[in-house]
């Protein structure tokens, strides 16, 4: 079976747990977790990195942060990973979901902006729906599957609304927007290190920020809010959130190949862009020219997808289809929704992942391509 997307551990990675393991580094304090959270700052731009065990409590830790508490709305987009909800949630709020581009399959900024413009209004500086005065602190873009959307609209209808950002860039290292990396355009970036992202130290996150003080609050509560180095005195409800230096261990091993790794998932993109543009009814994601993209999963959609999904996965080559549309999960169900044609359906009822390890060789890939190719001739006949 070709695997959909596995690690790649080529590195310094044995090296540098072994280090760990020998010098007895192996919990929360640690020279690793201190250069990886600098490796991931400098890599994005940013000034502050803060690692923590994975991306969702880092979203976690971003919201309230930004004084997301419980009642308030945070926006999202209605595709995505449940991890974003799950964050939301877990501050006592609520999503606000926002249907998708069909193109690029992310937050549809039309919807968005006929959304704030008719159904809000800001009171006390603050944005609020109209319809019952509650107030909407943030706005979490995520860009989904590497890519990303218009920036420079999302920022300028967040500052017209006096909405926080939030990126939710966890499938996003190595995505760049007119050469400025994913994560820092906002109050807060979010990145994940877990199994199947595009690097992976297990379990991780980074959040990033250019704010000093909110830099020290994210490390302060993430490391249970303890304000005196030897005594046991907090000041406030903290979480023990930090990552290990054993993960980050990893984390740094893989920061080091990860721009060779990144030329692999162009090069795997590009193959796979040449040799199916033609096949079937397939139809790719669209990546504006002012974005460069880490390619993270190749994702497309053909209408024959669960036929598709059924032969590759009976033939060798790993598939998946893409997430649930959050409105359509039980515990979203009576959040609010906002659509036009409810364009996350026919995606959802369309995209199909195949094959996309950064080690992934021309040959497995030639498989891949040939397995799909098989199908559409076969559905043919
Ligand atoms: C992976 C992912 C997360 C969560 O990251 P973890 O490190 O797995 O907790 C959040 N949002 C999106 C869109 C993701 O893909």
């Amino acid at each position: 079976m070709i695997p959909l997307s596995l690690p790649l551990l080529e590195g310094n990675e044995w090296k540098y747990v072994k280090d760990c393991l020998d010098t007895g580094w192996i919990s929360s304090a640690g020279s690793y977790v201190n250069k990886f959270e600098e490796m991931i700052a400098e890599y994005v731009g940013a000034k502050y990195g803060i690692a923590c065990m994975n991306g969702t409590v880092g979203l976690h830790i971003a919201q309230i942060l930004c004084g997301v508490v419980s009642n308030d709305y945070v926006i999202v987009p209605n595709i995505t990973f449940i991890a974003t909800l799950n964050a939301i949630k877990y501050t006592g709020a609520d999503p606000i979901l926002i249907d998708v581009n069909k193109t690029n399959w992310q937050m549809d900024l039309s919807v968005l902006e006929n959304f704030l413009e008719s159904k809000t209004e800001i009171k006390n500086s603050q944005c609020v729906l109209k319809e019952n005065g509650r107030i909407i602190r943030a706005i979490m873009p995520v860009h989904v599957l590497g890519n990303i959307g218009n920036l420079e609209k999302l920022i300028k209808l967040s500052k017209k609304h006096h909405l926080k950002i939030i990126e939710d860039s966890t499938e996003s290292l190595g995505s760049f927007y007119k050469k400025q990396h994913s994560g820092t355009f906002g109050d807060f970036g979010v990145f994940s290190f877990n199994g199947n992202k595009i690097i992976s130290t297990g379990g991780g996150g980074v959040i990033v920020t250019n704010n000093e003080e909110l830099a020290k609050k994210a490390k302060h509560i993430t490391t249970q809010a303890k304000v005196s180095p030897t005594e046991y005195i907090h000041d406030e409800i903290g979480y023990n959130y930090r990552l290990v230096n054993v993960l980050a261990a990893i984390g740094v091993a893989q920061m080091e190949k990860f721009p060779d790794l990144l030329k692999k998932k162009r090069i795997m993109d590009n193959y796979y862009r040449k040799e199916l543009s033609n096949v079937g009814d397939i139809e790719f994601q669209e990546v504006n020219s002012n974005v460069n993209a880490n390619c993270w999963l190749f994702t497309f959609k053909t209408k024959k997808m669960r036929p598709l999904l059924d032969y590759l996965n009976n033939n060798g080559v790993m598939s998946r289809p893409f997430w649930m549309p959050m409105n359509q999960l039980e515990m979203f169900k009576n959040d609010l929704y906002v659509t036009e044609n409810d364009n996350s359906s026919s995606i959802y009822e369309t995209c199909i992942s195949i094959p996309s390890s950064a080690g992934i060789n021309e040959q497995e890939m030639r498989e891949v391509v040939s397995k799909i190719k098989e199908f559409y001739t076969n559905i043919n006949n």
